[in-house]
Formats: C-alpha cells, structure tokens, sequence
C-alpha cells in the first residue's frame, strides 16, 4: 500500500486490535480462540454522583475494563481526562496484557478511566470522585482480582485514596490493592523513575546491538511528564547527549546539548517549558522531525502517522508513551529501517516495579533502591531479548515480535489451564 493512500489513522483500540490481527495470524491462532484474546473479558461502566464544592450534584462517567486474567490479576492504570472513551480504555487494557506478558510478570491486563477535566476539579472534588468510584467497582477489584495504578492526571495521592476506600468497605488495611502509592503506604522505592529508565535500558541494549556509544548518541524526548523527565534525566545522566526536549506548550531544540538538569529545574519550578532559553524554541510536533540518532516520545498517543512518519530521523525510536505510533506509521518506519522498541516493551519499567510494589505489600518486606532496579534490569534485558530474538526468528518486525510472544505466552496459559483445549 503506498503511503498516500494510509491516510486514515486509527483509534487506540483499532490500532491494537490491527497488530493483533497480524500477530495471531501469523501464530496460526485457532480463530475461536483469536476472537477470544482479543475480546476484554468484562467492561464496566459506572455513573458517579458527586457533589461539588458548590453544592450542586453531578453525574461523572468511569469506566474499568478488564482484558485477560488468564496469567493473573488483571493489571492498569487509572485516567482522568475529558476525552476519556471506552474503546481507548478497551484498546489500552488490551496492551496492559501483552505488555504485562512481554515482561513475563503474572498479571492480565486492565485499565480504567473517568470523563472529567481535572484541571477544573478542586482537590475535594476529585477525591470524591475518586471514593466514589473505587466503591463502585470494589467487587471487580482488589490484590487477587485487579490492581490498579496511576496513569494520566492520576498520581500516589488518588492510589491513597482508593487503599484507604477499599480498606474501610474490607475493614482491615489492604497495601496491595493499587501500585503507585505514596512510600509511607507501601509504596515501592524507584517506582517514579522505572518506566523512564526502563527505556533507558532497553536503549542501552539497543546501542549495544548498533555499537554505538552513549556519548555520540544524540536524543529528542517529546513529553516532559513522569516518562519524559525521568527519561531525559537518566540519559543524561548516563552520558547520552539530549538536543531536544518538548511538552504540551511547545520544545526546545540545541544541537550542542541541552543542560537537562537547569531545564527540570525551570519545568519544576514553572510546570511548562515555556520560556525556557536553554535552546531554540520549536513546536512539540516540529521537534519530532529533527536530526537525532533516538526519539523517544513520551507524552501522548498517536503522535507519529502516516503524515509525518517518513520524516523522522531518528534510526532508533524508543516508545516511552502508550500508543505514540499509528499501524500506517509503523509500516513507513519499517520499509524505512528505523529500529523500533515498541511501547509494551519500551515502557514496560513502570508495571514492572508496580509488580514489585504488589510482591512487597503482600510481603510486607521492603527492598532496598538498589534491588529494585537491579531487578528491573534483569526483566527488561530479558524481555528485549526475547522480543529481539522472536522477530529474527519469524522475520517480523519488533512490534509484530512483541504481540506474537505475548499472545503466544497469554494463549499457552489458557491451553494448559483448560479454559481452551
Ligand atoms: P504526564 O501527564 O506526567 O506527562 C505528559 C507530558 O506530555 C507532559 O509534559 C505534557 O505537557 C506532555 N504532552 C501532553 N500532550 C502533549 C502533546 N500533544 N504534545 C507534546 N507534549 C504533550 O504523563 P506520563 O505519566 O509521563 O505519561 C506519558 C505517556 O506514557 C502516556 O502515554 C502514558 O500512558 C505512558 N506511560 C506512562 C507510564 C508511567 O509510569 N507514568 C507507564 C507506561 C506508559
């Protein structure tokens, strides 16, 4: 198909449901069993009345939608946001267990959304909203059944609010019902950087596989959020060279290296990156389609389609954010050579230390930093291996890689547990 005819771009779930398709078939999936994993298991929808500060009563939306459980409880984030739909909260909690089985932990997958615009809530408000919609969903929910986690305008404040929820209706304190949680309640240590430096490892794999060196590797990170800061921070760290670095209000773009840790200071201290001089200022699509050697974006979904796809230059893109790259834009950077590490493997650092958060809680045993991302190494190395290795061995491309090994791994369980024989 030429790319100008791949003019329509699809929605999360469609984008999802297309690599599935392509992955199953090339398994030779039995088709009643294709249909299955690619059905959520259960969609609730749940209407919250809330009374604002002002005393009046609305009605919010929310919705949980719970994939697979067919290796474990169902595991995902939590969303607030005005455009929040089903079918992206379907496509996402889809990933969630492809992503959960990519890093082979012992989750299915999940995710969960309320329609409402955070940014004109109070803190009130929101925990009522919060409270509320815990206790709608508490039969679903729970350590064995589905943990869930933040996601976007969600933080450790809004898993607080549903422990201590689910805690009061269980009447005793249940730690392992969310991950994401303030330390004091059993949250886990390097939590607010694994997803960020769970990119920076399967990047280092990826430059070792190249033999290139950090230091001559010149990066653009799009998102300035936990993903991006923590990202961008890391490599920095770590001797990659950043030249670019964008949010919401625009980026900024030095070609002789950007002092990453003035400009988190300035994000810090200001919430946006504008107006930061670090560089030359540049939109936050714009900045997508610079000289670099990796792209990592990590802000929002569907940022790089058919329109732009074949103007990127990054020969790596790492996929920090959930969904960043549409299924006409994987096929363009494909024929182009770019070395994609797709999103369920790229960021798959962040449920990999809220399994380890859920493991402690249910220990009631904490570890120390460093455990956390030695083990959180261990897993990312080894999923991008396997995910490197499958694509060889099939001929596919990292992405197609990635589903097949989780499907495979999902449908192995389903066959031995007899739910499919
Ligand atoms: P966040 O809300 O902390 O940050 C998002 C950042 O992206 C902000 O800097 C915002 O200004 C910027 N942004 C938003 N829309 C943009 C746009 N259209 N163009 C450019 N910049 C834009 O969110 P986050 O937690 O960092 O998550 C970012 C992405 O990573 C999401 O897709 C999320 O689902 C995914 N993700 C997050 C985690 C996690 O642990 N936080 C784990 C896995 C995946």
């Amino acid at each position: 198909m030429s790319i100008e005819v791949k003019e329509k771009e699809l929605s999360v779930y469609e984008s999802m449901a297309a690599r599935y398709d392509v992955a199953a078939r090339k398994l030779e999936l039995d088709e009643g069993l294709s249909n299955y994993l690619r059905t959520p298991n259960r969609e609730i929808i749940v209407h919250i009345p809330v009374e604002m500060d002002d005393g009046t009563l609305r009605v919010f939306d929310g919705f949980r939608v719970q994939h697979s459980i067919a290796r474990g409880p169902c595991k995902g984030g939590l969303r607030y946001a005005p455009n929040v739909t089903l079918d992206e909260i379907r496509g996402l909690a889809a990933e969630m267990t492809w992503k959960c089985a990519v890093a082979n932990i012992p989750f299915g997958g999940a995710k969960g959304g309320v329609i409402c615009d955070p940014s004109k809530l109070s803190q009130g408000e929101l925990e009522r909203i919060t409270r509320r919609y815990t206790a709608e969903i508490l039969d679903y929910i729970g350590p064995d059944r589905d943990v869930p986690a933040p996601d976007m305008n969600t933080n450790d404040q809004t898993m607080a609010w549903i422990m201590d929820t689910f805690s009061m209706h269980m009447r005793h304190t249940v730690t392992g019902c969310v991950t994401g949680k303030p330390l004091a309640l059993g949250g886990s240590l390097g939590r607010r950087e694994a997803t960020g430096r769970g990119c920076m490892i399967t990047a280092d794999e990826a430059l070792k596989r190249f033999r290139w060196q950090r230091e001559n590797t010149r990066v653009i990170v799009q998102g300035c959020g936990n993903v991006g800061s923590q990202a961008a921070r890391l490599m920095h760290d770590a001797g990659y060279k950043i030249i670019g670095v964008s949010d919401i209000s625009g980026g900024v773009f030095n070609k002789a290296g950007i002092n990453v840790l003035n400009l988190l200071e300035y994000v810090g201290q200001h919430k946006t990156l504008k107006g930061f001089d670090g560089g030359d200022s540049i939109g936050t699509q714009e900045i997508l389609e610079q000289e670099c050697d990796l792209l990592l974006p990590a802000a929002t979904e569907s940022v790089i389609t058919s329109k732009n796809a074949h103007k990127v230059k990054a020969k790596l893109l790492v996929e920090g954010a959930n969904s960043p790259t549409t299924p006409p834009a994987d096929d363009i950077l494909f024929e182009r050579g770019v070395f994609v590490i797709p999103d369920i493997l790229a960021n798959a650092g962040g449920v990999t230390v809220s399994y380890f958060e859920w493991v402690q809680d249910r220990q009631g045993y904490f570890w120390t930093e460093n455990m956390v991302n030695n083990r959180l190494k261990d897993i990312m190395v080894s999923a991008f291996d396997g995910v490197v290795a499958y694509g060889e061995k099939h001929n596919v491309n990292n992405r197609i890689a990635a589903y097949m090994l989780a499907i495979d791994r999902v449908a192995a369980c389903l066959k031995v547990r007899g739910i499919y024989a």
